[in-house]
């Protein structure tokens, strides 16, 4: 019989052929992956919110999804801005463009 050939059982199932012990087989390995979210805080500006109409801090965060491989990330998936108001919680949506306008106009007021 031909290394991994299935064997016919008497009810007709085709049944794997084990491998000798010790030799590295592919069924038996587990292989965990996934995404991780990191939450990066990129800077605080003011303006009125949207939501609760105050002019109070809002962070700027970067949110970056990570591809994962045995819970090491390995390389990035995704990457997204928002901004979070201080007030009432209320987060908008930003572009990248967005969130680097916001970086400089930090940056001119300090
Ligand atoms: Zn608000």
């Amino acid at each position: 019989m031909r290394a991994g050939a299935g064997l016919q059982t008497r009810r007709g199932r085709v049944k794997a052929e084990r491998a000798p012990p010790g030799a590295p087989t592919l069924d038996r390995m587990i292989l965990l992956f996934g995404t991780r979210a990191f939450l990066e805080p990129i800077v605080t500006v003011t303006f009125v919110c949207a939501f609760c109409g105050l002019s109070v801090p809002q962070q700027v965060y970067r949110r970056v999804n990570r591809f994962t491989l045995f819970f090491i990330p390995l390389f990035t998936v995704s990457r997204r801005h928002f901004v979070e108001c201080s007030n009432c919680g209320g987060t908008t949506a930003l572009t990248e463009q967005q969130a680097h306008h916001a970086l400089q106009w930090a940056a001119a007021r300090r």
